[in-house]
Formats: C-alpha cells, sequence, structure tokens
C-alpha cells in the first residue's frame, strides 16, 4: 500500500481547472491539463512515494518483482507489467475521431508494420505494439461524446431536416440503404472526398446546422456539435463523420464501453477513462495529423444503435463495478453518501489503483497498515497486499475509483 506520484499529460484540448482543481494546485493552471496517467505506461509512469519521500517509478518497481507486485494470475496472463492504464481526463476541447483495433488486427497490423521496417515512432506508424486498446469512459461531471454509429433511419432523418442541395445524393444513398452496409459507404464517400470537394459542401451544411440551432429542432444537440468541429476543424472530413454518430451526454457515474472498431471522440467534460495499455490508435479525422483511410476502413466496426450506458453494478455496499468484455482491466466506484456507511473490503488478488476524486478516505490493511487518500490521492496495492478495507473519513460525499485488471469481482 504505497502512494503514488502521477504525471500530467499537458495536450492541447485539455481544462485548466479540473485536475489542477482534483490535485488542490491554483487554478487556473498556467497551461491547458488533458490527462492524469496513472500506472506504468513507459511514456509516463506513475511513481511511488514511500514515507521518507523516497520517489521510485512503478515501470522499474515492476521489473524488479513483478510475482510480488503483479501476481501470478496476472503475470501468466499479461507477462511482466500491468495490463491496464488509469487516467482522469479533462476535455476542453474536442479530441480527435477515432477508432482502436482488435486483439487480432492489432497483432497482424503490428507484425506487418514490423517486417515493413516502419519504425514505431514514425508519424505512419499506426501500430506502435501488438495489442488491442478497449476503454471505458466514466463522468465525473457532465461529459459529451460522439461514439459509435448512430441508427441510420435517424440520420436519414437529420440529414433531410439540414436539407442541403449538395447532400441530397448522399441522403438518399443512406436512405435506400439504412443499414450497415449503407453506413460504410457514406462513410466511405465522405472521408475520401477531395479537399477542394469538401471546402465546398461544409459551408453549406455549417449553414444548415445554423438553422437547425435557431430553430431549436429535433436535432439541436448534433448540430450544435458539427458547428462546434467546424470551428475547430475547418475542412476536415470529421465534421461530416460526426453526423453519423451517436451524440452522447453522460452524467457523472455513467459510463461507456468502446469496443474495437467502434468511433468516437470525446468532446467535453471530466471523466475517469479506463484502458488496455496499448497505444494503437487509428484517426478517422478532427486532426491534422495523418488518416490512413484503408487501414481505418478494415478497422471500423459499422454495426450501429445506441450505445449502453453503465451506471455500475452494486456488488457489496458503496462498491459499484463496471463490467465489460475487456480482460485487460475493470473499473469499480466506492461511494459513500454524506454520512458515510460500511467500509468496503477489497480482497483482491491482483494489482490494484485507487484514486479519491471526492471527500477522502482511510485504507487499513490486514496487517495493521494504514494509509490516508484526500481528495486528489491516489494509492498502489501489490498484488501480495493483505486485504485492505477503506472507509471514509470525511463526514461528506465520498468517492474513490479502483482500477484492476480484468474480471476480479464475482458477479452480484
Ligand atoms: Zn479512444
Amino acid at each position: 500500500m504505497e502512494r503514488l506520484h502521477n504525471s500530467v499529460r499537458p495536450y492541447a484540448w485539455g481544462s485548466r481547472t479540473a485536475i489542477a482543481e482534483l490535485l488542490g494546485r491554483p487554478v487556473p493552471a498556467p497551461h491547458p491539463e488533458a490527462e492524469l496517467w496513472l500506472g506504468a505506461h513507459p511514456g509516463a509512469p506513475s511513481r511511488l512515494v514511500d514515507e521518507e519521500g523516497v520517489h521510485r517509478s512503478l515501470l522499474e518497481v515492476l521489473g524488479a518483482d513483478p510475482l510480488g507486485q503483479l501476481g501470478a494470475d496476472c503475470t501468466q496472463r499479461w507477462g511482466e507489467r500491468l495490463p491496464f492504464l488509469l487516467k482522469v481526463l479533462a476535455a476542453e476541447e474536442p479530441l480527435s475521431l477515432q477508432a482502436h483495433p482488435s486483439a487480432e488486427q492489432a497483432a497482424e497490423g503490428y507484425a506487418r508494420e514490423e517486417a515493413a521496417g516502419i519504425p514505431r515512432d514514425a508519424k505512419n506508424r499506426n501500430y506502435p505494439d501488438p495489442t488491442a486498446k478497449p476503454e471505458l469512459i466514466c463522468a465525473l461531471t457532465e461529459f459529451h461524446a460522439l461514439a459509435g454509429f448512430a441508427d441510420p433511419q435517424r440520420t436519414v432523418g437529420l440529414l433531410r431536416a439540414l436539407d442541403v442541395e449538395q447532400l441530397r445524393a448522399h441522403t438518399e444513398l443512406l436512405a435506400g440503404q439504412p443499414d450497415s452496409d449503407g453506413l460504410r459507404a457514406l462513410f466511405t464517400t465522405w472521408i475520401t472526398l477531395p479537399q477542394a470537394a469538401l471546402d465546398q459542401l461544409l459551408p453549406h451544411v455549417l449553414d444548415a446546422c445554423v438553422r437547425q440551432v435557431k430553430d431549436r429542432g429535433e436535432y439541436d444537440i448534433e448540430c450544435r456539435t458539427v458547428l462546434e468541429l467546424g470551428e475547430a476543424y475547418p475542412g476536415d472530413a470529421g465534421v461530416l463523420a460526426a453526423l453519423l454518430l451517436n451524440r452522447i451526454v453522460l452524467r457523472p457515474g455513467e459510463a461507456i464501453f468502446l469496443p474495437a472498431g467502434n468511433p468516437h471522440a470525446y468532446l467535453h467534460g471530466t471523466g475517469v477513462e479506463i484502458l488496455a495499455n496499448s497505444d494503437n490508435v487509428l484517426r478517422c479525422g478532427l486532426t491534422p495529423k495523418h488518416v490512413d483511410v484503408p487501414e481505418l476502413l478494415r478497422v471500423l466496426d459499422f454495426s450501429y444503435g445506441r450505445m449502453p450506458v453503465q451506471t455500475g453494478e452494486p456488488v457489496a455496499d458503496n462498491l459499484f463495478v463496471y463490467r465489460t468484455p475487456a480482460p485487460e482491466f475493470e473499473l469499480s466506484r466506492l461511494q459513500w453518501p454524506e454520512g458515510g456507511g460500511s467500509p468496503v473490503s477489497l480482497d483482491h488478488v491482483g494489482p490494484q489503483i485507487l484514486i479519491c476524486v471526492e471527500g477522502s478516505v482511510l485504507l487499513r490493511a490486514e496487517d495493521g497498515s494504514e494509509l490516508a487518500l484526500a481528495k486528489g490521492d491516489s494509492a498502489w496495492l501489490a498484488a501480495t497486499e493483505t486485504p485492505v478495507d477503506v472507509r471514509p473519513a470525511t463526514p461528506g460525499g465520498t468517492l474513490v475509483f479502483r482500477a484492476t485488471a480484468g474480471a476480479c469481482t464475482p458477479a452480484a
């Protein structure tokens, strides 16, 4: 049971307030703070801090004692590395539209790019590592995103409401085939439009969105999003692609799982994200970076419909688990109302990371050791740790997130 110090990633889309406020630093921060990384990613591993204030890289600690830190089950399945990365993500501006490969696609793509001799850090490298990158995002504030293809019938309604002359043929293409094949055809048409055609088309689409927003019609939120994206990424095919996706608003505690092939873009808000420790990203737009269209079309999943929103399954008093098919990770929420309640017992055998985002808690291990976590504090629990009880230490509401390797909590 050791305190963690974590790196902040200063990407330009980040918030100047959310992470600084969580960590108890002056607000606003001097530059954007996009993500707080909790884990052992080689790019920015967390550091363990002992009582004397000595820092050690979690990556090096795992390397020196993989069995003790990760446990037999985890090392057998994932080797001598932490299979997940936990983040606090704070988006002030929209992120790129992206999708991630499946395990098979990642292994195949990695082998192909290795054989072709493309350096792992090259700009045109799609698969810097051979593993999948499933993700789950859980809202801390109201959280806005685009994720998954929307029902094409609804999209046809949206396109007809926009009533853009230059989109009429595209609308009828989808209306004539309102299914995955129709979505694939229309997405492919839009993502491969020459820049000159995009530059001509997009102003008409944006004008139509302005009209919709003025009328506060059925598609108000979709049209506002297109306008926002059109301003942030002028001339980008991703602005059109956004018309095909579900516009999602998560309330605090609600989460969506993003499986392989799912197109998604986070727009605005603060959340806790858990993901497999991989960097395999295929961009679909809303980015100045290279979009590899043929590779993207191989990976994208054109199934459609509303994304299931999870609130966490209660498995014990004050403990809620977000179930996903991803074997790499599991996210749980420990939450007590004002006035507290019974402690949560963590008897899981495997590596765990905890972060306190509201109130404060006391961790007490069976061997008698204790660790207090205030808001913004986080802890590493090694696999060989004796069972730990977590209890609220202040009378207000208390909220802690817990990351573990996959499928470790029995169903209720
Ligand atoms: Zn993603």
